[in-house]
């Protein structure tokens, strides 16, 4: 299926497995619930996708809502490192319609895995109730600006206020985060 949803191009995609292992050193998964990150960021490093997937549309106007078989044996990651939204951003704003990433944490649970879930976004705080299950979780938010107009010149994220306060919201829920600063 697809539709131009407020100028965006969504695509519901059917995928085999949406725990993809990690090329890096460190080994692990690497679990990206979209393709594609409607955050649009200028200096996005993982426009290289476009590539990869077949698309030809701007970077940050398409989005592919992937579909995948139910994890049915989280265990199998007990340990492992998962990092969720190392090439999109899983809290991208049509997570709230989809919910793709509250779909993965909840099959997630019981896996006893070290989560690590990196994004721009608030609506991580949403999610508070499944990060508690989940034990092993860290969310990292990168912000590289404390100037909200340069910000919105450079990306459609959540604003540097809400994603301060949602940081704010998940440590006094005693789920650990991280915030990265690029200058
Ligand atoms: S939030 Fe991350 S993945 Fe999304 S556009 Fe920005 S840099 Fe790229």
């Amino acid at each position: 299926m697809e539709e131009v949803i407020n100028g965006i191009l969504i695509r519901e995609v059917e995928t085999k497995n949406i725990m993809t292992k990690s090329s890096l050193p460190v080994g692990g998964y690497s679990v990206n619930p979209y393709v594609g990150c409607t955050h649009a960021c200028k200096y996005c490093y993982a426009s290289f996708m476009k590539r990869f997937t077949g698309h030809k549309e701007e970077w940050g106007t398409f989005l592919d809502v992937k579909h995948w078989p139910e994890i049915k044996n989280p265990k199998k990651y007990a340990g492992q490192r998962v990092v969720i939204g190392s090439v999109t951003d899983g809290y991208n704003p049509q997570e709230e319609q989809y919910g793709n990433t509250r779909k993965l944490l909840e099959q997630l649970i019981g896996s006893d895995a070290d989560i690590l879930i990196c994004t721009k976004s608030d609506l991580v705080v949403r999610d508070i109730d499944l990060l508690k299950k989940l034990g092993r979780v860290t969310v990292s938010w990168s912000i590289n600006t404390l100037d909200e107009n340069f910000k919105n010149d450079m990306d459609s994220a959540s604003s540097i206020e809400r994603r301060i306060s949602a940081m704010k919201q998940v440590y006094e829920a005693g789920i650990r985060i991280i915030m990265v600063i690029y200058k």
